[in-house]
């Protein structure tokens, strides 16, 4: 699954810079001139990652930092700061409101993506190629299987992406609408029932390896992948 990168970045050649990095790395970019366009994008979609620039018109990006991280909606987001400013206190400063790094201008393309690689594996591993094991499953996004009890799942795409992201994020109660943001992407229009529909064919396949009971239905919230 690619990610969705915000790049807040109010420099247009420096953004165009950062999306054609992102692109040749995989990743689909999201671009954003100011807070105000980003917070207007955000509405729309929830992206994985945001590259935030520190000097930006208007709300500064680390104030848009601070902001974020108070917020339920954007807390979980992970973001790394962009900075022309290479001083260790704003490094500091950086960190201190929830930032998960900091790179400073001008970058390597190669240490960007590197970081940006790290920073996912840590806080998004749905959108990575890594391997996920939980609860006696493994799943490997490379070759596209599920393996549990030495037998392979057989599963649809969506099914995939699903137990993909359950999986990732583990003991954690999804509401549907997360679970569409996260899966479905960005942008598209499907009921919330949708996401039983799927739950309830990915159960089904899972039974073919006795794993059905991984999925909990959080009864008036949403579901969880839980081994208790
Ligand atoms: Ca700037």
């Amino acid at each position: 699954m690619p990610a969705h990168i915000l790049v807040v970045e109010d420099e247009p050649a420096i953004q165009e810079l950062l999306a054609l990095n992102l692109i040749q790395a995989g990743h689909q970019p999201l671009r954003a001139l100011s807070v105000e366009h980003a917070m207007t994008l955000m509405r729309e979609m929830i992206p994985d990652l945001i590259l935030l620039d520190w000097m930006l018109p208007g709300m500064s990006g680390i104030d848009f930092a601070r902001k974020l991280k108070t917020d339920e909606m954007y807390k979980n987001i992970p973001i790394i700061m962009l900075t022309a400013r290479g001083e260790e206190a704003d490094k500091v400063r950086g960190l201190d409101v929830g930032a998960d790094d900091y790179v400073t201008k001008p970058f390597s393309p190669r240490e960007l993506n590197a970081r940006i690689k790290a920073v996912l594996r840590r806080r998004a591993p749905q959108v990575t190629d890594e391997p996920v094991e939980a609860g006696g499953l493994h799943l490997d996004p490379a070759t596209h299987r599920v393996t549990g009890n030495g037998k392979f799942v057989e599963l649809g795409p969506t099914e995939f992406k699903l137990l993909h992201y359950l999986m990732s994020n583990p003991e954690r109660v999804h509401t549907r609408a997360q679970v569409l943001d996260k899966v479905w992407g960005d942008r598209v229009f499907v009921e919330d029932r949708t996401v039983d529909v799927h739950i309830r064919r990915l159960r089904l396949a899972l039974t073919a390896t006795g794993h059905e009971d991984l999925i909990q239905t959080v009864r008036g919230v949403g579901y969880r992948f839980s081994k208790q």
